[in-house]
């Protein structure tokens, strides 16, 4: 049996028969490329460009966004970048986008593309600015929402995309609607991208800004499992970019469940490159099914680990 040692763990991610899964990384802008280059990003999964908005009373000027983003395009010419639009609200409060009136849950209030409909100037400028960036290179530039819920938002985004000309269009998947109804979703854009992070909040009911919370804002719970497969079997490609895909035992399991790319923060890929590489596909669908068997998120983990010997 082929073993990889983790100073080996080198190249495309890939399971030990040769079940290709792309390995990206989760970057805040082109601070963050090295990191990702060194740790044998194939590409971004997740470009959070909310940095570039923070501590400002208006939008970044156009062409300082488009140099932003070309920076991280230029890195990464054989391979993709996702750039998620501004995830503004919420946990992401910006000084310049501020929720229209009191709201007592902001994490169920206007954030993400919600707020982007109440802005659409503010989301064509950063469609545009991308387009232009993407202008000439060959990396493959892919552009999603974050915070969609249906099938009616996909769409406008979709179309605010192909307005600006963006090519590649997709939705995050991090609400549980937009999970269990991926199907209905799935016609109006080219990929999803999970974000466990929000989509176990919403899940689990349970604030990921409490941290007295945080057993419960736990993604091996097998509900958030269970809402991960209809996403992932929805019939576009389905990557994750949440901190799940961070855990090596879990980016087996989300493998198991038919995802189709990884996106990490750069220090993890090794390690869940090292992971992949040590087990089939058939382990990993295995490992998936006992963890979605499983009652708790405790005997999830389990019960994945028993169907993973590789895992130490
Ligand atoms: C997520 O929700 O899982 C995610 C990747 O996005 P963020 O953590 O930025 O909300
Ligand atoms: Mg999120």
């Amino acid at each position: 049996a082929r073993t990889a040692a983790l100073e080996d763990s080198t190249g495309p991610g890939a399971t030990k028969d040769g079940h290709k899964v792309p390995l990206l990384a989760n970057i805040g802008g082109p601070k963050d490329v090295e990191a990702a280059l060194a740790n044998g990003a194939e590409g971004v999964g997740l470009y959070r460009t909310e940095f570039l908005f923070l501590d400002r009373q208006k939008a970044p000027a156009d062409d300082e966004q488009e140099e932003a983003y070309r920076a991280v395009l230029e890195a990464f010419p054989e391979g993709r970048v996702v750039v998620r639009t501004l995830d503004a609200g919420a946990d992401k409060p910006l000084a310049f986008l501020p929720a229209p009136g009191e709201e007592p849950n902001p994490a169920l209030g206007e954030r993400g593309l919600r707020m982007s409909r109440r802005h659409p100037d503010v989301l064509a400028a950063q469609l545009a600015a991308l387009a232009r960036a993407a202008t000439g290179l060959t990396t493959k530039l892919q552009v999603m929402a974050p915070m969609v819920t249906d099938a009616a938002e996909a769409a406008y985004f979709a179309a605010a995309c192909r307005e600006a000309g963006i090519a590649h269009p997709g939705v995050m998947i991090e609400v549980p609607a937009a999970a269990l109804r991926a199907r209905d979703l799935a016609p109006e854009v080219e990929f999803f991208s999970i974000g466990t992070n929000d989509l176990t909040q919403y899940a689990c009911a349970a604030d990921r800004q409490v941290g007295g919370l945080a057993h419960l804002q736990d993604p091996w719970q097998p509900a958030v499992l269970d809402l991960v497969a209809p996403a992932a079997g929805a019939g576009v490609p389905c990557g994750v970019c949440g901190e799940a895909a961070g855990d090596p035992a879990l980016a087996c399991v989300l493998v198991g469940l038919g995802v189709t790319s990884l996106s990490m923060s750069a220090p993890s890929l090794p390690l869940v490159r090292a992971a992949l590489v040590r087990h089939t596909l058939d382990e990993c669908r295995q490992a998936a099914a006992a963890a979605r068997a499983a009652r708790t998120a405790g005997q999830a983990r389990e019960a994945a680990r028993a169907h993973l010997p590789g895992l130490t």
